[in-house]
């Protein structure tokens, strides 16, 4: 089969693997679509991050460089390994992409994202979305019900901004900051709109903010070169300031505006990765006693995002910028975001 394998920085090589084996407790699947990520362009061009390098193999999965890549991908079943019995052939499924020791508990409401070696499918090996098929541990296999296949690819990052919701605290009727309008602050506005809170987001690129108001994922895109984006926020909050902010750029000036516009009491969530360390004023977190969370990926979020989808409340279809073959992946996929990287929100491509 062909997949998308990562020999290093720059080097990303479209190839023909041998197709993965069922074992048993496994489901193989036919990947029909899988988003280019923020992270797999890091790795493109900064990389090897999450990717093991040569020499150093993941300790769970035992791979290292060259590596199939893809984590955001949907697909649907294409045989099942013995043992498993409660999905059928031709089941739309997506995937959550772990990689964990296998003793890990994983049921419903353990924090195994936290868990030693913690790794992504298409990142730390176990293969790809980025291929023709996938064989995948039972426990990582969601099914999606009648979602189209298309969405259901944008599964994965909903269910970050699924994650960085339930770590916040929040719930209806609260006033949300989101700082940034890449892909995952508007897919967090979009659920956090859908959960009922009040959704402002602020974001300086004039394509981002044309995304923000076309995708109606915030009543308010505030632009923090043109506004006092803190001053705006108390204005719509009665003088108090958010219940909530949530990072989404890893830029220490939104990471200060966050703060500025919290209210006393609340609670900012950083959802960005960072590559580098932030300052934080941290005489205004003591004096308005301000929680500062961190939150990595998903933990049993995948069923509530993915009924999200299936009823209706979160369409992803808007967020869908671009349609790609395996054979671009580099040239109108990774490259392309590295020049137009504003206009485009997520990127399919149909390996
Ligand atoms: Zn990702």
């Amino acid at each position: 089969m062909r997949a998308a394998r990562y020999h290093g920085r720059g080097d990303i090589r479209i190839e023909e693997v041998p197709a993965p084996e069922l074992r048993p407790g496994t489901v193989a699947i036919d990947v029909a679509w899988c988003g280019i990520c923020g992270t797999d362009l890091h790795e493109y061009l900064e990389g090897p991050i999450f990717i093991p390098p040569p020499g150093a193999p993941q300790p769970v999965s035992g791979e290292s460089i060259p590596i199939v890549l893809g984590h955001e991908f949907s697909g649907t079943v294409r045989a099942l390994g013995d043992g498993v019995d409660d999905l059928s052939v031709g089941e739309r499924v997506v995937v959550e992409p772990y990689i964990i020791r296998d003793d890990v508990d994983t049921s419903p409401g353990r924090p195994y994202q936290l868990s030693p070696d913690m790794n992504f499918i298409g990142l730390g090996g176990r293969g790809g979305g980025l291929s023709e098929q996938i064989v995948v541990q039972r426990r990582w296999v969601h099914p999606v019900g009648d979602v189209p296949l298309d969405q259901a690819a944008l599964i994965e990052p909903l269910a970050v901004g699924h994650h960085a919701y339930v770590r916040s605290g929040a719930g209806p009727g609260d006033v949300a900051l989101v700082g940034g309008a890449g892909p995952i602050g508007l897919l967090l506005a979009a659920l956090l709109t859908a959960e009922g809170l009040t959704v402002l987001i602020t974001e300086v690129s004039a394509a981002r903010k044309a995304k923000a108001a076309e995708t109606e994922v915030a009543p308010h895109v505030l632009d923090p070169t043109e506004v006092d984006v803190a001053e705006r926020v108390r204005l719509v909050t009665d003088g108090r300031g958010a219940d909530v902010c949530f990072e989404c750029t890893s830029v220490n000036a939104v990471l200060d505006t966050l703060i500025d516009a919290v209210r006393p009491g609340g609670v900012v969530v950083n959802v960005s990765i960072w590559g580098h360390p932030a300052q934080v004023d941290m005489q205004k977190l003591v004096l308005k006693e301000i929680d500062l969370r961190g939150t990595i990926a998903y933990a049993g979020d995948h069923p509530a995002t993915i009924e999200l989808v299936r009823s209706g409340k979160v369409d992803l279809a808007p967020f869908i910028t671009a349609r790609i073959p395996l054979e671009d992946l580099v040239a109108e996929g990774l490259d392309a975001l590295v020049h137009h990287k504003d206009s485009q929100v997520k990127i399919l491509v149909h390996p």
